[in-house]
């Protein structure tokens, strides 16, 4: 009897997807050994290696990366001379085309397309049944195997479950968004780390609504997403509050109506109260009645929207009246009128921030955390694919820099400086 192909196998069982499944496999196994660079961490230093695939898992995918946008938070990892004893290649987003699936995939084909945020969703888990796919559980959770090798056969990792800083991306399908358009890469990446989370937090996480003043502290690449998700969401009044003059005019250009440096602000809090009290306080007339009555609603904005975090290296550019990142947090506290909502988006922050406890009973704040800013990928990258396209959202002023991954360490060092806003690693 002739020997049964493993596809015919699966065909004569009557499978349905098994021509599928078959050729899938066959496409993921053939890539193994396939040779490509990458920026690795090993030892005390990173450098551009030429590495060795591995076979990727039943339910990975390859990508070939087009672009992947570098964010402030590998910096200090991926700069820093701290020995490391796991070689692996930095970064938590990217985008590319699906060379290969494993015959377990179900949500990607080869040819797509894909974003690939630094956020799976799983659909299954107690947090995406709970309606926040952003926390999903599978988050960190794989690939716990490494995805490649080095000459001397040392394993490599990918960090964030998928190294983005790589010619070649091994990602579980959990964290792939599928997007059918012809938006530039750089761009597109974009959606899946920085500008994707503060679009994520004005758009979805926090009920921004038309007519509202909002404040948005700190203009990097998430306060820059966050001003155009209030620019979107109608918000009356925009009040960036940023150090860098660059940064200040760039969110002028993308939807802030004032911005204000925090340094040339002798009181900040104060500023902002004024600024948001609104045409009248007559409180019968719907005004914002203000002054030390005890029911007497404060001034403030309706929604503020924290994206400094703490500072990993000094900047090169205008300095923060605080490196820990704390004094945003107080002052978000301070500003935003009662019953208003804050959103923190921030990371690397040191320190405690103190709240007086009387005002929680009745005259308190809602705030709202989420990962990446309460994206759920699925649902929104397409969402803000569609927004790029029409022009409301735009991404192209948020791409101030591209790099080959021969630069990257230039490109992590001007993130570092804060020189630019937006770099990207992009590939041919
Ligand atoms: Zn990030
Ligand atoms: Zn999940």
């Amino acid at each position: 009897m002739p020997r049964l192909s493993r596809r015919k196998a699966l065909q004569a069982a009557g499978l349905a997807f098994a021509p599928q499944i078959a050729a899938a496999q066959e496409s993921s196994q053939a890539q193994a050994g396939r040779k490509f660079r990458a920026f690795v961490r090993f030892g005390t230093g990173a450098s551009v290696q030429e590495l060795k695939l591995r076979a990727i898992q039943p339910r990975e995918v390859l990508v070939k990366t087009q672009a992947s946008g570098v964010c402030y938070t590998i910096v200090r990892g991926s700069l820093s001379t701290n020995n490391t004893n796991r070689a692996s290649i930095p970064n938590h987003s990217g985008m590319g085309v699906v060379e290969a699936i494993g015959p377990l995939v179900k949500r990607v084909q080869i040819g797509d397309r894909v974003v690939i945020p630094g956020t799976p969703e799983c659909g299954q888990c107690y947090e995406c049944l709970q309606g926040r796919a952003d926390w999903c559980q599978f988050l960190g959770t794989s690939p716990a195997h490494p995805i490649a090798d080095m000459a001397d056969e040392t394993p490599v990792f990918s960090d964030g479950s998928l190294g983005g800083l790589s010619e070649l991306m091994v990602v579980p399908e959990e964290y792939c968004v599928p997007v059918f358009t012809n938006l530039p890469a750089e761009q597109l990446t974009m959606l899946g780390d920085t500008v994707g989370t503060g679009l994520a937090a004005g758009m979805n996480l926090a009920p921004i609504e038309p007519g509202a003043d909002v404040v948005v502290l700190g203009a990097g690449p998430v306060g820059l997403g966050a001003v155009q998700s209030a620019r979107i969401k109608g918000a009356a009044q925009i009040i960036v509050v940023e150090p860098i003059q660059y940064r200040r005019e760039l969110a002028l250009k993308v939807g802030a109506t004032v911005a204000l440096d925090p340094n040339a602000e002798k009181n900040l809090v104060e500023k902002i109260h004024d600024m948001c009290k609104g045409p009248t306080n007559r409180r019968f007339a719907g005004g914002r009645a203000w002054g030390e009555e005890l029911f007497a609603v404060p001034r403030g904005p309706d929604f503020t929207i924290e994206a400094c975090g703490g500072d990993s290296f000094p900047p090169k550019v205008e300095k923060s009246p605080d490196p820990t990142g704390i004094l945003p947090l107080q002052q978000a506290f301070e500003m935003t009128r009662a019953g208003g909502h804050i959103i923190t988006l921030g990371f690397g922050q040191q320190g405690d921030v103190k709240f007086p406890a009387w005002i929680f009973a009745n005259r308190g704040r809602t705030f709202h955390s989420g990962q990446q800013g309460g994206m759920h990928i699925m649902r929104d990258v397409p969402r803000y694919v569609r927004l790029m396209e029409k022009g409301v959202i735009d991404m192209k002023s948020m791409v101030t820099a591209t790099y080959p991954l021969d630069r990257t360490r230039e490109a992590l060092q001007a993130v570092a400086d804060r020189t630019t806003v937006g770099a990207v690693i992009t590939f041919s």
